[in-house]
C-alpha cells in the first residue's frame, strides 16, 4: 500500500498533465499567435491541424477572422492611397495654373481664363471630397438614412426635369419613359443622388446624337428603375469591377471628363442601403443599362 498509492498518484498526474498539455497547447500556440499580431502584420496564421474537437474549431474560426481583418485592412489602406491620388491631381493642376499665370504679367483675359480654371478644379476637388466623406461615412455606419415614403416616378420626373440642360448641352435626348407609380421607403435626398449618378454617367458617356432613357417598372414587391443609353458602353472585362471605387473602365476618358470612379460605389452603397442592388449590361458601341431593384413599401 505504502508504496503502491503514492506511485499510483504520481502516474496519475503525470497522466493528466500530459493529457492537459496535449489538450491546452493549441490553446497556448492562439495566446501566442493573437500576441504577436499587429495592425502591420495581419498575416500571420495558426494553421493548426484541422481537427473536428473544440479546440480545432476554435483555430480555424480565428484564421477565418484573422483572413476578414487583413482583408478589410488592405481595402482600407488602398482607400486612403487612392483617395490621395486623386486629391493631388486637381491640387497639382491648381498650383500649376496660379503658376503659369504668375510667371509674367497677363491681360485681363488671360487673368480671367486662369481663375476660370481655378474655379473648375476647386469644383471638383469639393465634389471629390464630398464623395469621399458620404463614402467614409457608410463605411462607420454613421450616414443615417432617412425612412419615408418616397414616390419613384414623381423623384424621377424631377429629377429629369433638372438634368435636361445638361443632357441638351451635350446633344443628347434625355427622356422617361413609362414611370410606374410605386412607392418605397427611403431617403429622398440619397435616391436622387443614385439617379443623378447614373444619369450623368449615361450622359457623360453617350457621344452627341444619343439618347438616354430612364423607365420606372414594378411587380408585386420590388421597383425597377432602369437608365438605359446608347454610348460608348463597356467592356465585358470591366463589369465585374464596375461599382468598385476609384474603379474607371477607360481611365483617359473618364479622367477627361472629371470622373473620380465613384459615382457608381456611392449609387451601390445608396441601392444596398434601401435593401436594394444595382447591375448593369452592356455592349460596347451599343451602350448600356443600369438598373436598380429596391424594394416597395408595405
Ligand atoms: P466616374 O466618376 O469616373 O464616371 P463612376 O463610378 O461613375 O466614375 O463610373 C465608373 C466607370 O464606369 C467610369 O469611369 C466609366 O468608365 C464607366 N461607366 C459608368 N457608366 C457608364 C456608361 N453609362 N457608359 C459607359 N461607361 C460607363
Amino acid at each position: 500500500m505504502g508504496l503502491a498509492v503514492p506511485l499510483t498518484l504520481a502516474l496519475a498526474i503525470a497522466g493528466g498533465l500530459f493529457l492537459a498539455s496535449r489538450a491546452l497547447g493549441p490553446i497556448d500556440r492562439i495566446t501566442r499567435t493573437a500576441g504577436r499580431i499587429g495592425a502591420e502584420d495581419l498575416s500571420r496564421r495558426l494553421a493548426l491541424p484541422a481537427s473536428p474537437d473544440e479546440v480545432g474549431r476554435l483555430a480555424a474560426t480565428f484564421d477565418a477572422m484573422l483572413d476578414r481583418l487583413e482583408e478589410a485592412f488592405a481595402r482600407q489602406r488602398r482607400f486612403t492611397a487612392d483617395a490621395s491620388h486623386e486629391l493631388r491631381t486637381p491640387l497639382a493642376l491648381l498650383s500649376s495654373r496660379a503658376e503659369v499665370a504668375l510667371d509674367r504679367p497677363r491681360t485681363p483675359a488671360e487673368y480671367r481664363a486662369t481663375l476660370t480654371g481655378v474655379r473648375d478644379d476647386a469644383a471638383r476637388l469639393t465634389q471629390l471630397l464630398a464623395e469621399l466623406l458620404t463614402l467614409a461615412r457608410a463605411d462607420r455606419g454613421q450616414e443615417a438614412l432617412a425612412r419615408e415614403p418616397v414616390a419613384l416616378a414623381d423623384l424621377v420626373a424631377d429629377t429629369l426635369a433638372a438634368l435636361a440642360p445638361l443632357a441638351e448641352e451635350r446633344g443628347i435626348v434625355l427622356a422617361a419613359d413609362a414611370l410606374a407609380p410605386c412607392v418605397i421607403l427611403g431617403d429622398q435626398t440619397r435616391l436622387t443622388q443614385l439617379l443623378i449618378n447614373l444619369v450623368d454617367n449615361a450622359v457623360k458617356y453617350t457621344p452627341a446624337g444619343g439618347q438616354v432613357t430612364v423607365q420606372l417598372a414594378r411587380d408585386a414587391a420590388t421597383a425597377l428603375l432602369a437608365v438605359t443609353d446608347t454610348g460608348i458602353g463597356i467592356a465585358p472585362e470591366h463589369l465585374p469591377r464596375l461599382f468598385e471605387r476609384f474603379y474607371r473602365a477607360d481611365t483617359a476618358r473618364s479622367r477627361g471628363a472629371g470622373g473620380a470612379g465613384l459615382g457608381l460605389a456611392i449609387a451601390d452603397w445608396i441601392a444596398r442601403a434601401h435593401g436594394g442592388q444595382i447591375a448593369v449590361a452592356s455592349a460596347v458601341g451599343s451602350g448600356s443599362t443600369f438598373s436598380v431593384r429596391l424594394p416597395l413599401a408595405p
